[in-house]
């Protein structure tokens, strides 16, 4: 599943040749994602040009003069760009024409995704479309960015008081930090020393500088390592295949720790796996 790294990685790998061209057409071959694609949208978007990219959360905002064409992959989609006239597979539910020949291509074969818009209002000068797209229904309720100084150990104190969710599902909670997807928030909670079922309302003051600490070293780790496969967006043979990471906990079930080699193990949060060292982590 595309998590934050892989969606600030698309988001760069796309913008280069996008920002500055023309949408000459959109192509809808299959509206129905996790919301149907407006139907509207072809026609809104012609003509348009692509004046700047940002990312918030897991959306992409593709920002024109007229507002935000707003991407989002769901649990399969990727976005990429193909020649001209390279046929559609099965899965390539939307392409994008660009004024300089290059077509931006959307494949979701599981269809979790979205392709909205978020039409900023006439008076908006073309400067503030960037920020307006954050009022969207979807991404209102946001929590920080985790790679923002917004996000810090005083901020995340506040917000776990009294909380006897489990600190990992906690992290995991948008509306309290955006982005720290199911392999992060294992892989940040190792780091930290810190147990995944732990309530986060016993987590004190200076185990949230470590944990904070701990997150935005496992994301901007991963962004990093994204950065390699940035070619890939633009390319004959295809869509970019997710980069592999070097993982201590997540998948690693009933291996030793990489620490103290007690044997890793495993349990449900929220249904999501969760992958511990019970000595390591208190
Ligand atoms: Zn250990």
């Amino acid at each position: 599943m595309p998590e934050l790294p892989e969606v600030e990685t698309t988001k760069r790998g796309i913008e280069p040749h996008l920002k500055g061209h023309k949408i000459i057409s959109m192509v809808i071959r299959q509206p129905k994602l996790r919301w149907p694609i407006p139907t509207n949208l072809p026609d809104l978007v012609k003509g348009l040009t692509v004046l700047s990219l940002s990312r918030r959360g897991k959306y992409i905002g593709l920002h024109t003069e007229k507002g935000t064409i707003i991407v989002h992959l769901g649990m399969s989609g990727s976005l990429y760009f193909v020649g001209e006239g390279t046929p559609p597979l099965f899965h390539d539910h939307v392409d994008f024409q660009l004024s300089n020949g290059k077509w931006l291509r959307y494949t979701d074969p599981r269809r979790f995704g979205a392709i909205l818009w978020h039409d900023a209002s006439s008076e908006e000068k073309n400067a503030s479309i960037k920020d307006s797209w954050q009022q969207h229904t979807l991404l209102a309720s946001l929590g920080p960015e985790p790679l923002t100084m917004d996000f810090n150990a005083n901020y995340l104190f506040l917000k776990a008081k009294n909380k006897k969710q489990a600190i990992k599902t906690f992290i995991m909670d948008s509306k309290q930090v955006v982005g720290v997807g199911n392999i992060y928030a294992n892989e940040a909670l190792f780091l930290s020393g810190i147990h995944p079922h732990k309530a986060a309302g016993t987590i004190n003051a200076e185990q949230f500088t470590v944990l904070v600490d701990c997150i935005k070293k496992v994301l901007s780790k991963a962004i990093e390592q994204g950065g390699t496969t940035l070619k890939d967006f633009v390319g004959g043979d295809g869509k970019p295949g997710y980069f592999k990471q070097s993982l201590n906990v997540y998948g690693r079930a009933g291996d030793p720790c990489v620490t103290c080699s007690s044997i890793l193990e495993e349990s449900r949060l929220g249904q999501r796996s969760t992958v511990f060292c019970n000595s390591c982590q208190k």
